[in-house]
């Protein structure tokens, strides 16, 4: 199937989810996660209207945002180690995986460096898996206390990386839960807002619309099965 095709197809899926729930589908947008993607995948997503791209390692997508559009909107989804924040700082739209103080402060810094603002998600582990990033569900106000206090941040929403479920229905705890999370947050910080939920990929994304996804992330199901990571 080309890019184009499954994107028609996802549009069609999130209509309906938008439909069932009483959501505008202008409310939801889709990311299309292309890592691993090379740069000829990427632009056929383009000329097939695709603009948001998410991407989850930093050398991969210095390398190939560089051969693509400039106006296209990049975010940044993967596992981050602060040393390599200074290679994306001014070029993603989104951090979607804050997940610690100390990378939080590096992204202020090298924003703040350029006089920008950083527009960044906190990811919560909700199944408090040791193995998986983010912090956990009961850390995360006192986290996001201390990121609402960097000048150069903007904390915009929460990300969650549930659990792989086989059946997407019972992964639908887990986004109500990372929405309710929001709600929580946004009454105890004054003033911040946390308009954005990031949650739902391939298999479960009309689930996360149900329960209030503003950002999918979706891979496999708009490029197909992906080749492994790269080296580096
Ligand atoms: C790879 C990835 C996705 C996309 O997963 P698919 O199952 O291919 O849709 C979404 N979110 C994150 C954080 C990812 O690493």
């Amino acid at each position: 199937m080309s890019f184009a095709a499954n994107l028609a197809a996802i549009q069609t899926r999130i209509a309906a989810a938008c439909a069932r729930c009483g959501r505008d589908p202008a409310t939801v947008r889709l990311l299309a996660v292309s890592k691993t993607v090379a740069v000829p995948g990427v632009a056929e997503a383009v000329a097939a209207g695709q603009q948001l791209f998410g991407e989850n390692y930093v050398q991969e997508f210095v390398a190939k945002a560089a051969q693509l559009p400039p106006t296209l909107e990049w975010h940044f989804i993967g596992a981050l180690q602060s040393n390599k924040v200074k290679y994306l700082a001014g070029k993603v739209a989104l951090i979607h995986s804050v997940d610690r103080l100390t990378l939080a402060r590096e992204i202020d810094r090298q924003w703040g460096k350029l006089g920008l603002c950083a527009d960044i998600l906190l990811e919560v582990n909700l199944g408090d898996e040791g193995s998986k990033a983010g912090s956990g569900a009961a850390e995360v106000l006192a986290l996001a206390t201390a990121v609402a206090r960097l000048p150069h941040l903007r904390l915009r929403g929460l990300m969650a990386l549930p659990p792989f479920l086989d059946d997407p229905a019972a992964v639908r705890p887990y986004f109500r839960r990372l929405r309710e999370l929001a709600l929580e947050l946004s009454r105890a910080l004054p003033g911040i807002e946390l308009p954005e939920l990031s949650m739902g990929m391939s298999h479960d994304f009309e689930v996360a619309i149900e329960e209030g996804a503003t950002l999918i992330r979706v891979g496999t199901a708009l490029f197909g099965a992906r080749p492994p990571k790269p080296p580096g």
